[in-house]
């Protein structure tokens, strides 16, 4: 038995044929169209499963549904995605989409939660049944398993790290409240962390002085950071002491060791991860009693795409 994964992310669609073992048997990646109209974007999705069963040895008729990570607030019963902010689109009925052209069951997850459903059922939920998922990149997601069950909670935003208030009055989040983690912490915080530093005359030693601030991105500091610049090492250690003060809310509120760490702001930043481990200890209750342990995803880059897939191979109603 297969099922289709697809990975919608804010720039990036990755789709592929997934096996019962969690095996990525082929994928595609496409870059989403410029324009990020849903129509074009669902046209480009049908094209490219199209590519995908072309030199394949199997067939549309060996699949037995299609999963999707949507990036967004999702109403995974109804299938339908209800706000995705890099898309500016509301309300889009993706399982209607696709039931409809394929007449084949479809599952709609948030692309976080299809992360962590990933890690489940095909990476260290093998070895753990209770894990905190974490993504670190534009923004911030979390979703929570207990006892391999992913915790949804009655809105379907259980979770949501990224909102957590961290600091009252701190930078304006998104969500238009102040200082929730994703505003003090997120790839788009730490460029802009960076540049209000500068602009309060900060000297960034491995950041070129010619820069224009605003091409300042969360891997200019990074790389910087790496190369032993003082001023953004300590500007990564002051958003891991955010991070893992959050974190930290996760372990004594549901009691789990575990927090899978994702997204791109974490690839390559050896540095981040090591200072977020280092604050758990100085936030978690009992820290001594508990084994808690950071980790990057068992499946690398393809947590929600295979997460995805897992939503058709592992709902026992289908
Ligand atoms: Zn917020």
């Amino acid at each position: 038995m297969f099922s289709i994964g697809i990975d919608f992310g804010g720039t990036k669609i990755l789709i592929g044929i997934i096996n019962q073992d969690g095996e990525i048997i082929k994928s595609i990646k496409r870059n989403v169209p410029r324009t990020k109209h849903i129509d074009e974007i669902i046209e480009l999705t049908s094209a490219t499963i199209e590519d995908l069963f072309s030199d394949s040895k199997i067939s549309l008729s060996n699949i037995s549904g299609i999963g999707v990570a949507a990036p967004g607030i999702v109403d995974a019963d109804k299938g339908i995605l209800i706000y995705a902010p890099n898309w500016s689109i509301r309300n889009f009925p993706i399982k209607k989409i696709f039931s409809d052209k394929y007449s084949m069951p479809v599952k709609v997850y948030n692309d976080v939660n299809a992360a962590a459903i990933g890690e489940l059922h095909f990476g260290h939920g093998r070895e753990e049944n209770s894990f905190f998922w974490i993504t670190i990149s534009t923004g911030i997601g979390g979703a929570l398993v207990i006892n391999g069950e992913l915790l949804l909670g009655n809105s379907g935003l259980a979770g949501e790290i990224g909102h957590i208030i961290i600091e009252d009055n701190g930078p304006l989040c998104k969500c238009g409240r102040k200082g929730c983690l994703e505003s003090l912490a997120s790839g788009t915080a730490i460029a802009s962390l960076a540049r209000k530093k500068i602009k309060n005359g900060a000297v960034f030693q491995k950041i070129d002085p010619k820069i224009n601030i605003d091409e300042i991105t969360a891997e200019t500091v990074i790389m910087a950071a790496h190369a032993d610049d003082g001023e953004a090492i300590s500007l990564l250690e002051e958003v891991a002491r955010n991070i893992s003060k959050a974190l930290s809310y996760v372990v004594n509120l549901a009691d789990v060791d575990l927090m899978v760490i994702g997204g791109g702001v974490m690839e390559s930043n050896g540095l981040l991860f090591k200072f977020i481990d280092k604050n758990m200890k100085r936030y978690v209750y009992e820290y001594d009693q508990r084994n808690v342990k950071l980790a990057r995803p068992a499946l690398g880059y393809n947590s929600s795409l295979v997460g995805a897939g897992a939503l058709i191979l592992k709902d026992k109603n289908l």
